[in-house]
């Protein structure tokens, strides 16, 4: 069986929910693969215990934290879905010492360091510098775009610096085409139709015939799509305006899969009490038999 832990079911925008985002967890292996990661994802983790703890202080979920995830797959770079990886990564490797393994398409994976880590995360020093308060008035006062060396800025360097890479902070696991393999877990991925490569994903146990679930991420409505995810006994799919899939859209699908489906990622104004496709919501635990 696996359990999925939702910890966030909003849009990019929502200002009533955290970002879409779940944990999965294999309870015999003890395997724990988060999906998708977040802003502020020790808060979007610690609001997740204190939901299941209401229940019981020792009910399924109780203790999920980043120290027990050692998994975290992004499905894609938008903010709302990778945003929290520097704290994971920062917290594993300062906190923990503790490498954890990154998954995702190489396609989603190579641009993650330059385009959205490397910026802060690849320099440490041994001790902290001082920056000149003149020397950065002074950059501020020249032509934007004009080349500075950092160094020129500094009063004091600190200490030696060390260039760090992506691979000093985690283990990298390519999604390639075909079954991925994580302890029990076979995962396959397939790219969605959203501006910048992005990955839904499918996910089964050693020995099952049938994906347990599968998961759209963002996608524009795609029924070529659906139909690969489909094959799953339970669905996720994202809802929203725009270059989303319009709730419409999947309303005209077949009833038995609309009963399979589960909403994630859904605005802010939809009101999941009263939505016809079952939506998830924040806290909730799902257990797939
Ligand atoms: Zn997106």
């Amino acid at each position: 069986m696996l359990r999925l832990h939702i910890t966030g079911v909003g849009d990019a925008f929502t200002e009533r929910y955290h970002n879409a985002s779940f944990c999965i967890e294999e309870p015999q292996s003890g395997i724990r693969l988060q999906i998708d990661c977040p802003p502020a994802f020790p808060r979007v983790l610690a609001d997740y215990r204190r939901g299941r703890r209401e229940g019981s202080a020792t009910a399924p979920g109780h203790d999920l934290g980043i120290d027990n995830i050692d998994a975290l797959l992004l499905t894609h770079l938008h903010g709302d879905h990778c945003g929290g990886t520097e704290a994971y990564l920062y917290m594993r490797r300062f906190l923990l010492g503790r490498k954890p393994t990154l998954l995702g398409a190489p396609e989603v994976l190579d641009a993650l360091w330059p385009t959205r880590l490397a910026g802060g995360m690849e320099r440490l020093l041994q001790s902290v510098p001082t920056w000149d308060a003149a020397a950065l008035h002074e950059r501020s006062q020249r032509t934007p775009g004009e080349p500075t060396d950092d160094r020129d800025l500094l009063r004091d360097p600190g200490g030696p610096i060390h260039a760090l890479g992506l691979l000093d902070y985690c283990e990298r696991q390519d999604l390639l085409p075909g079954v991925t393999r994580l302890g029990p877990l076979r995962i396959e991925r397939r790219f969605t139709r959203h501006h910048i490569p992005t990955t839904a994903i499918r996910v089964s146990l050693d020995g099952r015939a049938r994906p347990l679930f599968a998961y759209s991420a963002d996608t524009a409505f795609d029924p070529d799509l659906i139909d690969w995810l489909s094959v799953a006994d339970l669905v996720i799919h994202e809802t929203n305006y725009g270059t989303h899939t319009p709730l419409s859209s999947l309303l005209l699908l077949p009833p038995e899969l609309r009963a399979r489906m589960r909403l994630i990622h859904y605005p802010d104004a939809l009101s999941p009490a009263d939505c016809p496709i079952a939506c998830l919501h924040e806290g909730q635990l799902v257990e797939l038999p």
